[in-house]
């Protein structure tokens, strides 16, 4: 089944390291959110089927008014066939998760939460910019269960600077007493034209240290492993029967519609992107175009995207789908690749599938790019 993404463009705070597209002006909010329920009309042919996931993300998307969340599903519920059991899944921040937000938010077919949690400490949320603090990340989960949100998935960060190893446990072990189904774990990366790269380029910041982040990964999974988590993509750890549905389908190459400014879709064959400008996203849709632009994949990129993705997750990538939906060319290839990690022990051969050995994890990205179909 398909999965429809929604990108929320507002955040509270800029967070230091953050790249992702989004205003802290709040402004022009209800001309986004009609801005929004229009291209999700525009689109109503893109999806034949029913839609399995939901997903409201950003920016914040827990900064918007109850109102105007339900304008949005009003619209797609008009629009899609949206299954009976689909998950529905919101990014939230935990000074949004106050009593009152959360009555508002079990008026809406929401059935997840995503919630940006990143530290238990005080000290590294204000060094991130986070606009929670210490006290809201530990109270938001408890008081979202107690209102009957179970399905809950924390995002948190390592290796950053303030962050020693006694704190990455201590965090780690204070989301597990939690009881959430689900943990996401980032390493912090500098992206281009953040606040942290600039700070870090002025020297006004150290840099953020490789062998921290590896050490503190293998913490990660060793930690939540023992917890009872499956690991079954690189930063994202679930209890069974918990894996998120709108991710998998990603990971798995399954369509999905994207809507709101930056946001990306794919059609199982080429991509679609939407500007990263909330006011080129808006007029586009007053003047009743899509804003999008097709990038059109070619088989060597759908295998190379195939590669990375496939090889981050527990299920591993299947040599028997490379021969069928890329070819044999594509698949001798892969087998002669394959040769080069013979005397290392980053992968394990199971039948036909490749998978990532604990020690491999460390190393992904790179060997899914080494894996890679580049063209002469
Ligand atoms: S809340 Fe999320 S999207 Fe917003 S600035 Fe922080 S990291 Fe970026």
């Amino acid at each position: 089944m398909s999965g429809i993404y929604i990108h929320i463009p507002f955040c509270k705070k800029a967070c230091y390291y953050c790249d992702f597209h989004f205003s802290t002006s709040l402004k022009y909010a209800d001309e986004m959110v009609d801005a929004i329920c229009k291209e999700i009309k525009m689109k109503k042919d893109r999806i034949s089927g029913q839609v399995g996931s939901i997903y409201f993300g950003g920016g914040t998307p827990s900064i918007l008014s109850q109102q105007a969340l339900q304008k949005i599903f009003d619209t797609i519920n008009r629009t899609f066939s949206v299954s009976a059991d689909a998950e529905i899944t919101i990014e939230t921040n935990p000074d949004d998760l106050t009593p009152q937000k959360l009555k508002e938010l079990k008026q809406l077919p929401v059935n997840r939460f995503s919630v940006g949690i990143q530290s238990f400490y005080n000290e590294d949320l204000v060094w991130m910019n986070r606009a929670h603090n210490a006290e809201e990340a530990e109270t938001c989960i408890k008081r979202s269960q107690d209102a009957g949100f179970e399905n809950l998935t924390l995002d948190l960060i390592y290796g950053y600077p303030l962050l020693t190893d006694a704190k990455w446990l201590n965090n780690i072990n204070q989301a597990v007493d939690l009881q959430v189904p689900h943990i996401s774990a980032y390493a912090l990366t500098v992206e281009p034209r953040t606040a942290l790269a600039h700070a870090i380029k002025t020297k006004k910041q150290i840099p953020v240290s490789d062998s921290q982040s590896a050490a503190q990964f293998v913490l990660l999974m060793d930690k939540l492993i023992e917890s009872g988590f499956d690991h079954y993509e690189i930063s994202n750890f679930a209890k069974p029967n918990h894996y998120a549905v709108h991710n998998t389908n990603y990971w798995k190459g399954i369509t999905y519609l994207g809507i709101g400014p930056s946001a990306h879709g794919f059609d199982g064959q080429n991509r679609y992107m939407n500007p990263a400008n909330n006011a080129k996203y808006i007029e586009t849709l007053e003047s009743n175009k899509l804003p999008e632009v097709i990038e059109e994949l070619s088989l060597q990129d759908r295998f190379n995207e195939y590669m990375m993705t496939s090889l981050r997750t527990m299920w591993g990538t299947d040599l028997k789908k490379i021969k069928t939906d890329f070819g044999v060319d594509f698949f001798e290839e892969t087998k002669h690749n394959l040769r080069n990690f013979e005397d290392k022990d980053w992968l394990i051969f199971d039948g036909d599938k490749i998978k990532l050995s604990q020690s491999g994890k460390l190393f992904a990205d790179h060997i899914a790019s080494e894996l890679f179909i580049i063209e002469e």
